[in-house]
């Protein structure tokens, strides 16, 4: 789970990270107040779960309320690369001496975590990274040990700080490591990690992935479950309880059990398709269920065909064909839907189907006769 910066930001100074004062806003009143409440110079910055905002024009410098209110507007309602901006960070302005980088990571193939820093930081660290990899400095952190001194004195050593930073840049990784590890982090990331005119050390910016496995032990970062950045079919199934992926093709699929909806994608490619999603059931769906299925597909306008590829074991066919009747009964739609009932019940399930009678029902035995019709249907 990527949080947006405010949000990671909020993290840090609750692990001792030292960060701007700032306030999230949502409209361009609320940016007003907050930079009329934190004083001017400040910085109006866009809250989208991708980076390049600087680049992008998503971040400005406001000297007064009159600026304030025009660049917030601004950013209210821009597009960075694909991402709506629908939330804003208005930050204390900081005057900048300095931009380096430092980030925890997990090496995977270390099995630990690690540290990374430069004294190159900013917009463009990723160039950094390419042209001259010898500016990232990068140290392995033993878990059962956790970030040390040491660590920091060899980062900040060999990156070449100035003497009177090596202390507060030590004490600004230690605090984030212990974020890192504290908030089952996968990824904090400080990128422009700044050196004030004052010689402050600060995180202006920050990066965080939360593992999604370990959010049942934080129900306090719930609440960070952004929507945003999310497809909306994605959101809807969530919000539904189904296990949804979003793809790009034009077929919508449902399958009851992950396997069998995989197969299913694998059949229609062969088939020369294209899936529009992968949406498992689950075992035992009853008619509600794929009601709601049905529902979250055809919210995909691209959806020209669908196909209902389930194996009765648990799941009874009778049941999913009510709830396919129910769905398309209560949406009323003319999107063909390829219709392949097996197992359990299937004869009372194929019944049920032939008596409704629908003109955009159609009715296959095996599952590749399934994946031609609808690759078919789908034009
Ligand atoms: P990103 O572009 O999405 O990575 O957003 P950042 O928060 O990292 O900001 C990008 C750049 O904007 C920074 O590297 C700074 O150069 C600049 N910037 C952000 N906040 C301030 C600020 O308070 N004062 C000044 N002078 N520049 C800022
Ligand atoms: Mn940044």
């Amino acid at each position: 789970m990527d949080l947006l910066e405010y949000q990671g930001k909020q993290l840090f100074r609750k692990h001792g990270v030292p960060v701007p004062d700032g306030q999230p806003a949502k409209t361009v009143e609320e940016a007003v107040a907050a930079a009329d409440d934190l004083g001017y110079p400040c910085v109006i910055k866009a809250q989208v779960l991708i980076g390049g905002r600087g680049k992008a024009g998503g971040i400005k410098l406001a000297s007064d309320r009159r600026e304030a209110e025009q660049h917030a507007g601004a950013i209210l309602g821009m597009d960075i690369r694909g991402f709506k901006v629908h939330q804003l960070y208005v930050e204390v302005a900081s005057e900048i001496e300095e931009e380096y980088y430092a980030a925890f990571v997990f090496d995977r193939s270390a099995k630990k975590p690690m540290a990374m820093f430069s004294t190159r930081g900013g917009v463009d660290v990723e160039e950094v990274a390419e042209t001259d990899p010898e500016a990232m400095r990068m140290v392995h952190v033993d878990p059962l040990i956790g970030f040390q001194e040491f660590h920091a004195r060899r980062l900040t050593f060999e990156a070449g700080i100035a003497g009177d930073l090596i202390r507060p840049v030590g004490a600004l990784l230690a605090s984030l490591y212990e974020a890192f590890v504290t908030e089952d982090a996968l990824l904090v990331e400080v990128n422009p990690l700044l050196v004030t005119k004052s010689r402050d050390v600060v995180a202006l910016d920050a990066k965080v992935t939360i593992d999604a496995s370990a959010l049942y032990r934080h129900p306090d970062l719930q609440e960070f479950r952004s929507e945003e950045g999310m497809d909306p079919q994605e959101r809807m199934a969530r919000e539904r309880g189904l296990t949804y992926v979003a793809l790009d093709g034009n077929i919508g699929i449902l399958g009851n059990g992950a396997g069998l909806v995989m197969s299913t994608l694998d059949v229609v490619a062969q088939a020369g398709g294209e899936p529009a999603n992968f949406l498992d059931a689950g075992g035992g769906s009853k008619a509600e269920a794929i009601t709601q299925a049905v529902e979250v597909i055809l919210s995909n306008e691209n959806v020209a065909a669908v196909l209902f590829n389930i194996f009765g074991g648990i799941t009874r066919c009778d049941e999913v064909a009510r709830g396919l009747l129910e769905a398309l009964d209560e949406i009323d739609s003319t999107v063909p839907f390829v219709v392949r009932l097996d197992g359990t019940n299937d004869k009372e399930g194929r019944a049920l189907l032939a008596e409704a009678d629908l003109p955009n029902l159609h009715p296959e035995s095996t599952m590749l006769g399934a994946a031609k019709k609808v690759v078919e249907l789908a034009g």
